[in-house]
């Protein structure tokens, strides 16, 4: 289907970080269900393909209804693929698998069951980098930073998604108060492991590539 342009779709906003290319970068409207048949289930508009105009791949999203008629990053309700679905290749495949499905469940919405599976991730990491495998995740990470594989500041960054993932995991002792994750700490919680892996795995890949003839 041709999307005709007019000032409902305009294209000049449609700025994603790109989950194939990771470029934030502009993305064009290239489908949307027909406007007669959403209007009558919806009243409006809620499922786009868009492509991405740095490197040509398509993305699905699903929005909540908004008084804007074309999609913005805050309106998201689900998004396919997730941005973070394609971890670094240098990453270990065990702890891919888990980070790629902590972004699947950051792209539905499931904002606990992410810091469950960033926690799960980093366990596997910390086990893979000659932690104890017998010892609780808390103990792993400090053995990590006293035998200097990982320094100061990614101990602290990798101690605070294990509470997070803490809390994502259980709902609290309090019976009156759910203790839930909300959407910005789940997605600071992916980012802040992304960054951890980012040190522990890409850039010394990438400063190997680098030094070899
Ligand atoms: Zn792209």
């Amino acid at each position: 289907m041709k999307v005709p342009v007019t000032e409902k779709n305009d294209f000049t906003r449609l700025i994603f970080e790109c989950p194939e290319c990771r470029a934030k970068t502009q993305f064009k409207i290239v489908w949307y269900p027909s406007q007669a048949v959403l209007t009558q289930i919806h009243g409006h508009i809620t499922r786009y393909v868009l492509r991405c105009t740095a490197c040509g791949e398509h993305i699905f999203l699903h929005t909540r209804r908004v008084e804007v008629p074309f999609p913005t990053e805050s309106n998201i309700e689900t998004q396919f693929p997730p941005t973070g679905h394609f971890p670094h290749p240098s990453i270990p495949a065990e702890i891919a698998t888990d980070l790629r499905e902590a972004a699947i469940c950051i792209s539905i919405g499931a904002w606990n069951a992410a810091t469950v599976m960033c926690r799960r991730s980093l366990q596997s990491c910390a086990k893979e980098k000659g932690a104890n495998p017998k010892d609780n995740l808390f103990d792993q990470l400090k053995e990590l930073k006293d035998q200097n594989l990982i320094p100061d500041l990614v101990y602290q960054m990798a101690d605070t998604i294990r509470k997070k993932g803490n809390v994502g995991a259980h709902p609290g002792k309090d019976p009156i108060v759910n203790v839930s994750m909300s959407e910005k700490e789940a997605k600071a919680v992916f980012s802040l492991v992304e960054s951890v892996y980012k040190y522990v795995y890409q850039m010394p890949s990438e400063v190997n590539a680098l030094s070899s003839p």
